[in-house]
């Protein structure tokens, strides 16, 4: 390959970062009241309206089948869910809040006292404005999540509980986005949509996908494939590799991406490989860019990385993240809603993600034609005009490229070794090919 390709951030530099961070958080906003779980219309009315606005394939898996150690689990759909008290008025409300059921609730209609109910009800003491987010997945139970304060205002008494759900055979639903490349090498890009309305942790990731692979699906050249997932957690991870076994070495990148949307600083959990390429992008565009970050070493929980970096598949799968999940106490709670999102860090996780394929994109090694003492650059117009002071970073950038392209250093090893940054070591390599210099290899 020639000439450098995968421009994508450029597509974003040259977008207003207000303009981009505010259609991020619209679509967000749309996502937003829709009754997601690992299974069911929720997640198939997400992927509907992210398909909407790039290419998306929806596959549909049975229950009951066998996904190496678990089992495609039954279908859940929800209509409606409430406690009413004595005097029929409901005092917790699916209709207000969908946290406000356990999710994946097995339907029950009965009248009990608040004693014999209690067991069944999730509350946050600490925080007592706040609806905790709950699920029973794996064990069939019901339940409802209401704040501490509602909690409280419930008198003992009798009450009428109804969970009008279906717990049945059906299907678990995905979304995959796959963009050809000049190669089937991949770069994989997953993310969970299996939570019901809680933005930072799940619908920052959705968004901030759905845009990259946007982005990605306009450029006119893609040295490589992508293939973005929009999967329930775990389970949709587990399912899809069970499903893609054969085929899973092709990827030969990948990215996580959740919690992109609150105001913390960038948070980078390595793959379990630890350095590989994608780790190495990941913290050389943090490392040039102005917010604070944190690399992370790997660790077997989190999120669907653990089951792409499980030993069996080993994948460079790395996880992007702002605030780390857990960490901020919004988390799992009604307090992770649209405002807790905001445009500008929507847009920056996507350049920051824009910005990683780009060094992925043209990360090449090259030979120097003429290694033999320096080129003479002022010849070329490649160096400066005057002599005296110090040269810029661009003729810096140059003599580095010139002496490591030596066979042995990647683009990418150059950046990491000078400092300086990625774009300004392709630029200086595009230059240096055009003027005959250099050689892809
Ligand atoms: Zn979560």
């Amino acid at each position: 390959m020639n000439e450098m390709v995968g421009l994508t951030n450029k597509v974003v530099e040259q977008t207003d970062p207000k303009v981009v961070g505010v259609e991020l958080h619209d679509f967000a906003k749309e996502l937003y009241p829709i009754c997601r779980s690992i299974t069911g219309e929720g997640i198939r009315q997400t992927l509907d309206l992210i398909g909407g606005r790039i290419p998306l394939r929806k596959f549909n898996v049975p229950t009951g089948t066998r996904v190496f150690d678990w089992t495609v689990p039954k279908e859940w759909n929800i209509r409606d869910a409430y406690i009413k008290d004595s005097n029929g008025r409901r005092v917790v409300d699916f209709q207000k809040s969908n946290l406000h059921v356990l999710n994946y609730s097995t339907p029950i209609r009965a009248k009990m006292t608040l004693r014999d109910l209690k067991s069944h009800l999730f509350s946050i003491p600490e925080r007592p404005d706040w609806i905790p987010y709950r699920t029973s997945y794996y064990k069939e139970e019901w339940g409802f999540c209401l704040s501490q304060k509602q909690l409280l205002a419930m008198n003992e008494g009798e009450y009428e509980v109804c969970i009008d759900s279906d717990l049945e055979d059906g299907n678990l639903t995905y979304g995959e986005c796959y963009l050809p490349g000049e190669t089937t090498d991949e770069v994989l890009v997953s993310c969970h949509a299996c939570h019901p309305s809680l933005a930072n942790d799940n619908l920052s990731g959705l968004t901030v996908a759905t845009f990259l692979a946007n982005l990605l699906s306009k450029s006119d050249r893609r040295r490589y494939s992508y293939r973005f997932l929009f999967i329930p957690g775990t389970i949709g991870a587990i399912t899809w590799l069970a499903q893609n076994r054969e085929t899973v070495g092709r990827v030969q990148h990948g990215l996580v991406l959740t919690c992109v949307g609150d105001s913390g600083g960038f948070h980078y959990k390595k793959s379990r490989r630890g350095s590989a390429e994608i780790d190495r992008a990941a913290a050389h565009v943090l490392k040039h860019q102005a917010e604070p970050f944190e690399m992370l070493e790997f660790s077997p929980y989190g999120y669907d990385e653990r089951q792409y970096c499980s030993p069996g598949f080993n994948l460079p799968v790395g996880c992007m993240m702002r605030s780390v999940w857990g960490t901020f106490p919004e988390y799992h709670t009604s307090a992770d809603n649209l405002d807790f999102i905001r445009p500008d860090q929507l847009a920056g996780s996507l350049r920051v993600c824009a910005e990683i394929v780009d060094v992925l994109e043209n990360n090449q090694t090259y030979r120097n034609l003429n290694p033999f003492c320096e080129p003479q650059l002022g010849r070329r117009n490649l160096y400066r005009t005057t002599g005296g002071g110090a040269i810029g970073e661009e003729i810096n950038a140059r003599l580095w490229v010139l002496n490591l392209s030596d066979g042995e250093h990647s683009l990418l090893d150059i950046a990491e070794r000078s400092g300086i940054p990625f774009s300004l070591i392709r630029g200086a390599a595009e230059v240096l090919q055009q003027a005959g210099l250099l050689a892809a290899i």
